[in-house]
C-alpha cells in the first residue's frame, strides 16, 4: 500500500495546453502541484511510489476553466422550474409548467421558472398567460438570456407597477397596443419588478434577488458540484454584486465552495472599490476578485443587442444600450486608470464599436498591459477584429448559442448570422480567443461548448458560419490556458506543466477519435482538484 499522495495518470493521450508540447503520455502530480509531464515509461519510473492509474485510452486534459459563467445563478436555476426549450416549446407549455408548480406551492409564495425562449414560440407570452396558470402566487419566469423576466399580474401588483409607470433608462416595460403592461420586462426594467437584494441601476440585468444567505450557499455548492462532474475546476462569475461575493465567501468559509472561483464585480461598484483603493486581481487560489464587468448592449437571443443595422425578420430589433457611449467611456477610462482589468458585454457591432472606442481612450490615457475582455463579442466586423487585435483585447465567446439559438439567428440576421463569433478570423488576426459557457444561459458543460465551436451547427442541423469553425486543439487551448490567461491565472493553472496547481481531468473516451457531433455525448471520468479526487463518474464525490 502506498502512503504517498502522488498520482501518475497514464495509458492515454494527455493534452497539456503547453504550446511547446501540446500532447504527452503521462502526468504526475501530488497535492502541491503538477510534478512531471512526459513519456509514460519515464514518468512512471521517476515516481515509483505514486498511485499509478491506467486511464485505458481515455483523454487527460487540464481542469477546464470557464471564463464567463453565472455560477450562483446556475445553482439557483438548478433548483427552479425548468422551462427551457424543447421541454417548453409554446405559451401553453409555459402555462402548464407554472400551473403544475402552483399546485404544490403554498399560496403567496413566489414561483420562479428559468429559461423560457419565446423565439421558439408562435407568439410572445404575456402576464395574462401566466395569470391563467395562477393568480394566487407571484410568478417570475426568466428568459433564457437572463436579460428579461416575464411576471404575472400578482407580481406586478406586489411591486406596484402600473400601466403609467415610466420605462427606466436602459430598459423597457413592454406594453401592448392599448398601453397596458404585458408583464415582459426587458434588461434594466427587471430592476423594477424583482424583489432585488441589490440595486444595480442600469448597469446590467438584475437577477440578484433577495434570498437567505443559507440558500445561496446551497446553490453555490449545488452548481459547483455539477461543475466538477463536467470537468470544470475554475469558474469565473461574470456579474458579481455583494450578494454573490457574500455567498462565495460564506461557502468558502464552510468548505462548500467546490471549484476555484473568480468574481467579476459589476460596474455599479466602481466608485465603492475606488473609495477603498481596491482593484482586482485580489484573493487566493480558491476565491478571488478578477476583472470588473460592464454592459454595453442587451441580449442577442432576447432581441436587444445593438447592431449598426437593426436585426429581426422585419428589422424590428433596434437594440438597446445600457449606457450612453460617453458615460461608458468615462467609466472604463476610470476603471482602467484604477488598475482594473475590464470585461464588457458587447454583442452587436454598434456596441462593440462603442466599447473599442472606450478601451482605446483608456489605453491611450494610461498605457499598460490590461487584458481587457469583450464578453460574447457576437458580431465584430473585420475592421473591428483588426482593432481588437491591435488593442490586445481578449474575446470571451459562447459558441453553444450557435446551436441553441442558431436557427433564430439565421432567420433574424440572414447572411450576417454566418459572421457571428468569427473565431477563425479572430485567430488569424492574432486575437486571444477564449471559449466559455455563459451558464445558466447555456449548458455549463465544456464538452458541449467545444462541440459547438468545432461543429457550428444549429439545433435543426443547419451550418452557421462553418468556415469559422475551430479545430479540436484550438478549442481545447481556448478552454484551458487561454481562458486562464483571461483570468490572469495562467501562471497558476490552465495547463499541465510542472509547478502548476494539480487540476486534472480525464474525459471518458478518446477525444481525438470522437467525431465532432458526438463530443457532447462524452462524460467526464475523473476530476482532480489540487491533486485530490474531486469527482468521479458514477460516484457521489460527497
Ligand atoms: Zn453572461
Amino acid at each position: 500500500m502506498t502512503t504517498s499522495s502522488q498520482v501518475v495518470l497514464h495509458g492515454g493521450r494527455a493534452f497539456t495546453a503547453d504550446r511547446r508540447r501540446p500532447w504527452a503520455e503521462a502526468v504526475a502530480f501530488d497535492r502541491a502541484g503538477i510534478l512531471d509531464v512526459g513519456i509514460a515509461g519515464e514518468v512512471l519510473g521517476r515516481f515509483p511510489d505514486a498511485r499509478a492509474i491506467d486511464v485505458g485510452g481515455r483523454t487527460i486534459v487540464p481542469g477546464f476553466v470557464d471564463a464567463h459563467n453565472h455560477f450562483l445563478a446556475t445553482g439557483e436555476s438548478l433548483s427552479s422550474i425548468d422551462v427551457r426549450y424543447p421541454g417548453v416549446a409554446s405559451c401553453d407549455d409555459l402555462v402548464a409548467a407554472i400551473a403544475e408548480a402552483a399546485r404544490t406551492t403554498p399560496d403567496g409564495v413566489a414561483i420562479r421558472a428559468y429559461g423560457f425562449d419565446h423565439a421558439k414560440y408562435d407568439r410572445v407570452p404575456t402576464r395574462w398567460d401566466l395569470d391563467r396558470a395562477t393568480t394566487l402566487h407571484p410568478v417570475l419566469a426568466y428568459h433564457v438570456s437572463g436579460h428579461h423576466v416575464l411576471v404575472n399580474g400578482a407580481m406586478l401588483q406586489l411591486r406596484g407597477l402600473r400601466d403609467d409607470t415610466p420605462d427606466p433608462p436602459g430598459g423597457e416595460l413592454v406594453r401592448d397596443a392599448d398601453g397596458r403592461l404585458t408583464g415582459l420586462c426587458l434588461d434594466a426594467a427587471m430592476n423594477l419588478v424583482l424583489p432585488v437584494a441589490v440595486e444595480i441601476g442600469s448597469h446590467g440585468p438584475n437577477f440578484h434577488t433577495a434570498e437567505p444567505l443559507e440558500d445561496l450557499v446551497e446553490a453555490v455548492e449545488r452548481a459547483g458540484t455539477a461543475f466538477l462532474r463536467a470537468g470544470l475546476t475554475t469558474v469565473c462569475d461574470a456579474q458579481v454584486t455583494r450578494r454573490e461575493l457574500a455567498a462565495y465567501r460564506a461557502a468558502a468559509d464552510a468548505g462548500r465552495l467546490p471549484v476555484r472561483t473568480v468574481c467579476m464585480p459589476l460596474s455599479h461598484q466602481l466608485d465603492a472599490y475606488r473609495a477603498i483603493g481596491l482593484a482586482g486581481p485580489f484573493g487566493d487560489d480558491l476565491l478571488r476578485i478578477g476583472a470588473m464587468k460592464f454592459y454595453a448592449d442587451g441580449s442577442l437571443i432576447g432581441g436587444t443587442a445593438a447592431f449598426d443595422v437593426p436585426y429581426g425578420e422585419r428589422g424590428e430589433f433596434p437594440g438597446s444600450l445600457y449606457h450612453e457611449p460617453d458615460e461608458l467611456r468615462t467609466m472604463i477610462v476610470k476603471a482602467h486608470a484604477d488598475g482594473w482589468q475590464v470585461g464588457v458585454h458587447a454583442q452587436g457591432d454598434r456596441a462593440i464599436g462603442i466599447t473599442l472606442d472606450a478601451f482605446e481612450a483608456a489605453a491611450r490615457a494610461r498605457p499598460r498591459e490590461h487584458r481587457h475582455r469583450l464578453e460574447h463579442a457576437g458580431y465584430p466586423t473585420p475592421e473591428q477584429i483588426r482593432r481588437i487585435a491591435e488593442l490586445g483585447i481578449i474575446t470571451v465567446n459562447q459558441p453553444r448559442y450557435l446551436r441553441d439559438s442558431g436557427d433564430e439567428f439565421l432567420a433574424r440576421l440572414g447572411e450576417r448570422a454566418h459572421w457571428l463569433l468569427p473565431l477563425r478570423a479572430e485567430l488569424d488576426a492574432g486575437v486571444t480567443v477564449v471559449l466559455s459557457s455563459d451558464s445558466d444561459v447555456a449548458s455549463y458543460r465544456p464538452l458541449d461548448v467545444i462541440a459547438s465551436a468545432i461543429d457550428r451547427r444549429t439545433l435543426a442541423g443547419a451550418p452557421i458560419g462553418a468556415d469559422q469553425a475551430l479545430t479540436l486543439e484550438e478549442a481545447l487551448f481556448a478552454y484551458t490556458i487561454d481562458a486562464s490567461f483571461a483570468l490572469r491565472l495562467e501562471d497558476r493553472l490552465g495547463s499541465l506543466e510542472p509547478g502548476k496547481l494539480a487540476d486534472v481531468v480525464v474525459i471518458d473516451g478518446d477525444l481525438e477519435a470522437t467525431p465532432p457531433d458526438e463530443i457532447a455525448t462524452l462524460d467526464i471520468w475523473k476530476t482532480f482538484l489540487d491533486g485530490r479526487p474531486a469527482s468521479e463518474a458514477g460516484a457521489d464525490p460527497a
